[in-house]
C-alpha cells in the first residue's frame, strides 16, 4: 500500500513523499522547497522522481543531497532529458576535497524524448558521469513490491508524469478451506505464481496437486498512485494521461491556476482547476488531489481553486 504525504505547505514549492506500509525506506517525487521534509526522510530515500527541472521542482535537491551524504547507499534519480548533466552541475557547484569516496552513489535514469532510458552513475569526489548498461525491456524503476511507469507530457519542455503500480498479491482465502494454516500456504502460492499445476502440495498427511487447490487462491489487486506535474491542458497531454492513469486509485495532479486564469495556463503550458478535475474524472480516478498552485494566489483564491476542482470532478 502506498502512503503518500505532501511535504510542502500551501505557498511552498511542491514535494511529495511516498512511503510503503511495513517498509522503512521511502521515495521522493519533486524536489520543491518543502519545509515538512525531514532529515531522516532524506536519509531514508531510495529514489527521487523529478518531472522537470524548473527551479520550483529542483531547488531542494541540494538539501536532500546534503543529508544523504554518508548514507553509503545507491540512490536512484529519475528525470527528463538533461537530468544527468543538471544533477552533476548542481553537485559540482560545491567543493568536495574532504568527502569520503563511498559516501553515496547516485544512479541517474534520464528519460529521453523518445522514451528511452539512459543510465549512468556519479560518485564522489570527482562526480564524473559513468555510463551504465541499459536494459531496454525493464521498467523505469523496479522494486520488489511495485514498479514505476511514466509518460512524457508537454510543458513547453518535457514533464514526466509517474505511475507507481504495486504488484498484485496472491492470497489464500482461508474461509473457503477447512484446512489449518501451515507451510502448504507458501507452497501453493509459489505453485500458482509459477503456473505449476502439478506441484505436490502436502496439507497435513494428505498430498494434493496444486491445481486442485487453486480455487482457494484470491488475488488482491495492487494499489496505483499517480503523480502528474506541470503540463499544458491540451488534448494530446490529456490523451497520454488517459492512457496511463485510467482507473488509478489515487492521483496528485497539478492545478496551477483558477479557471478564470486559464489564459495564463495556456501561455505558460500549465493546467488549471477545472481542466485537471475533468481529466481525472475522464480517467475514473478514485481519489484525485489537486496540488501545486500559483504563488500569486492568496488563501481565499486557493479555496476557490479547490472548489472549482471539486465541482469539476462531479
Ligand atoms: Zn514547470
Ligand atoms: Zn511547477
Amino acid at each position: 500500500m502506498f502512503l503518500p504525504e505532501i511535504k510542502s505547505e500551501i505557498g511552498e514549492d511542491i514535494s511529495i513523499l511516498i512511503k510503503l506500509d511495513n517498509y522503512s525506506y521511502n521515495f521522493i517525487c519533486e524536489c520543491g522547497d518543502a519545509s515538512k521534509l525531514t532529515v531522516k526522510e532524506c536519509q531514508n530515500t531510495e529514489a527521487i522522481f523529478l518531472s522537470h527541472t524548473h527551479i520550483d521542482h529542483f531547488i531542494n535537491f541540494d538539501f536532500i543531497l546534503r543529508h544523504q551524504l554518508g548514507i553509503g547507499r545507491r540512490v536512484i534519480i529519475c528525470g527528463p532529458e538533461g537530468i544527468t548533466q543538471q544533477v552533476q552541475s548542481k553537485i559540482k557547484g560545491y567543493q568536495w576535497n574532504l568527502i569520503e569516496e563511498k559516501s553515496i552513489v547516485y544512479e541517474i535514469k534520464e528519460i529521453k524524448a523518445d522514451g528511452q532510458i539512459l543510465r549512468s552513475e556519479i560518485n564522489p569526489p570527482e562526480w564524473e558521469i559513468i555510463p551504465l548498461e541499459n536494459n531496454a525491456a525493464a521498467a523505469l524503476f523496479q522494486h520488489e513490491r511495485f514498479q514505476v511507469d511514466f509518460t512524457i507530457l508537454d510543458h513547453k519542455t518535457a514533464s514526466i508524469a509517474y505511475l507507481f503500480k504495486e504488484k498484485d498479491r496472491v492470497k489464500i482465502d482461508m474461509t473457503k478451506s477447512q484446512f489449518k494454516g501451515g507451510s502448504w500456504i507458501k507452497d501453493l502460492k509459489t505453485a500458482f505464481e509459477n503456473k505449476d499445476d502439478l506441484a505436490p502440495i502436502k496439507v497435513g498427511e494428505k498430498e494434493y496437486q496444486a491445481k486442485d487447490l487453486f480455487h482457494l487462491i484470491a488475488i488482491k489487486k495492487g494499489a496505483s498512485l499517480g503523480v502528474i506535474m506541470d503540463h499544458a491542458a491540451n488534448e494530446s497531454n490529456h490523451e497520454k494521461i488517459k492512457a496511463l492513469f485510467t482507473n488509478c486509485d489515487k492521483v496528485f495532479i497539478e492545478s496551477f491556476y483558477k479557471a478564470e486564469d486559464q489564459e495564463f495556463a495556456k501561455a505558460n503550458f500549465h493546467s488549471y482547476s477545472t481542466a485537471s478535475a475533468n481529466i481525472m474524472k475522464a480517467c475514473k480516478v478514485e481519489i484525485a488531489i489537486p496540488v501545486h498552485f500559483s504563488r500569486k494566489y492568496k488563501e481565499e483564491e486557493i479555496a476557490v481553486l479547490l472548489e472549482e476542482f471539486k465541482a469539476g470532478l462531479k
